[in-house]
């Protein structure tokens, strides 16, 4: 079962994917995640990439795919969850052909609805332990001891570049312009599911099951 998960930056695509990649053995397809792995290796697309993410525009759409087909070759038959792609109606047109010369198809489409207030808020607090990744937040979930990770006890933590509140709000004109006008393409084949985005974790992930058992 291969399943895009769409919502804009902050609405919880990561969170659930990880949540689907333990319980269910799907993959997780992040582009962001394969970006930022270009960027810190100092690949040329990484180089060209990060001027880019940086200020919170999308890199070329031929760029994604890419990214995309490549790491649809390895993932043999697994399920995909594409976090964070398709962004832009050229992107969706893409994954289809990519989808179908695999001999794969979507099954669905979830979008996560969230305000976007609350959003500039989570994105702008939100750091990780370099060494693990565990997820916090500046106000809704510090380290239980302070400057320690609570899973590894490592002592250092990140934050994504492109988490600053001017970069955000360009990446959420982004979704608007660009990656919402996508939404009737897969409404249209009667694949897309709205969820509740604004809810806890554990109340998202049960939405999100619902749909994919039923
Ligand atoms: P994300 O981790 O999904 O929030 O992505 C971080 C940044 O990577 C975005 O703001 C874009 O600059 C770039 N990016 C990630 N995925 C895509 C995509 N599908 N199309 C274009 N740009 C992307």
């Amino acid at each position: 079962m291969d399943i895009i998960l769409l919502g804009p930056p902050g609405a919880g695509k990561g969170t659930q994917a990880e949540r689907l990649v333990t319980n269910r053995g799907m993959v997780q397809l992040s582009t962001g995640d394969m970006l930022r792995a270009a960027v810190r290796e100092g690949s040329p697309i990484g180089l060209q990439a990060k001027v880019v993410m940086d200020a919170g525009e999308l890199v070329s759409d031929a760029i994604v795919c890419a990214l995309i087909g490549e790491n649809l070759d390895r993932i043999e038959n697994r399920g995909a969850i594409f976090d964070g792609f398709p962004r832009t109606l050229a992107q969706a047109e893409a994954l289809d052909l990519l989808l179908a010369e695999r001999g794969r198809k979507l099954s669905y489409v979830i979008e996560l609805e969230v305000n976007e207030e609350a959003l500039v808020d989570r994105i702008t607090g939100r750091f990780s332990c370099a060494s693990c990744g565990a997820p916090y937040h500046d106000r809704f979930k510090l380290p239980k001891v302070d400057d320690t990770c609570d899973v590894c006890g490592g002592h250092d933590f990140k934050r994504r570049d492109d988490d600053n509140e001017l970069t955000v709000r360009t990446r959420l004109a982004e979704y608007r312009a660009k990656t919402q006008p996508i939404l009737p393409f897969y409404r249209e084949r009667g694949i897309l599911h709205g969820v509740d985005g604004m809810g806890s974790v554990g109340e998202v992930a049960a939405a999100i099951d619902a749909i994919l058992d039923s």
